[in-house]
């Protein structure tokens, strides 16, 4: 998305409105409009980068800073039990604003506690697939061999559950 129409750039040239609670030279923190408990703070570079893999090292170590940062102030000023950082990288991970940011979310235990793997299924997988899996993310690629598609996943793991009904 180009940098004129980006929300989070708007926010970081101070031309869209927004509630800053942190700024620095490469910085900048503010409340999310919809926030998943109070103090939930979006920290995002001044910079625009899609994603974080986009981000040169550098400048998502100082990101990161920032974070660690903000989750400290967020924790002591909401009086919070925990902290939950979220990130999340492109479309099919829910990324709705195209602009790097982190989510910092202040947990509490009367809320129950969840984590934010919580919210993706677990997948059953063998021994040999975890082998492959593992094998690839050490290379940094996909095996030539056998291209294992989360959909793929799913259906292998479903053929070997007799209980599983997956109609697809
Ligand atoms: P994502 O789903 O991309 O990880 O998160 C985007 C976040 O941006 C959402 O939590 C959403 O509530 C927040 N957001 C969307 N529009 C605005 C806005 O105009 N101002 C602020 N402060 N937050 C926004
Ligand atoms: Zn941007």
């Amino acid at each position: 998305m180009a940098e004129e129409k980006c929300l989070f750039c708007g926010i970081a040239t101070g031309k869209v409105p927004a509630k800053k609670v942190y700024e620095d030279a490469k910085t900048i923190a503010f409340l999310d409009i919809n926030p998943r408990n109070p103090g939930h703070t979006l920290v995002v570079p001044k910079k625009h980068y899609e994603t974080l893999l986009d981000m040169p090292d550098k400048e998502a170590v100082n990101l990161f800073a920032s974070v660690k940062k903000l989750a400290g102030q967020v924790m002591t000023a909401m009086k919070a039990d925990g902290i939950s950082i979220g990130q999340s990288n492109g479309v099919a991970a829910g990324q709705l604003v195209q602009h790097v940011h982190f989510h910092v979310i202040p947990r509490f235990m009367n809320e129950g506690p969840i984590g934010l793997e919580g919210i993706l299924q677990v997948k059953k997988m063998d021994d040999k697939m975890l082998d492959q899996v593992a094998n690839a993310i050490k290379k940094g690629k996909m095996p030539a061999s056998k291209q294992l598609t989360p959909e793929k996943i799913v259906r292998e793991s479903a053929m070997e559950d007799e209980d599983f009904d997956l109609d697809i």
